[in-house]
């Protein structure tokens, strides 16, 4: 019955970086349980912001 934030969101259809549309490999969930995806090349470029900003990033396969 528990509803965790950081679980996998198996009816996400669309899996793109929302900076450029690219395949998204990381997902992104923020402390305010919204998450956003980001291809590698983003996620390694925002990284260290979001991770200030108490963001959790996990890749996907
Ligand atoms: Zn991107």
């Amino acid at each position: 019955m528990t509803t965790r934030m950081d679980s996998p969101s198996p009816t996400r259809l669309d899996r793109r970086c929302d900076r450029c549309g690219a395949a998204a490999t990381v997902r992104v969930i923020l402390s305010t349980g919204h998450d956003l995806l980001f291809c590698g090349h983003h996620a390694r470029e925002h990284r260290p912001a979001l991770e200030a900003a108490g963001a959790r990033l996990s890749t996907q396969a």
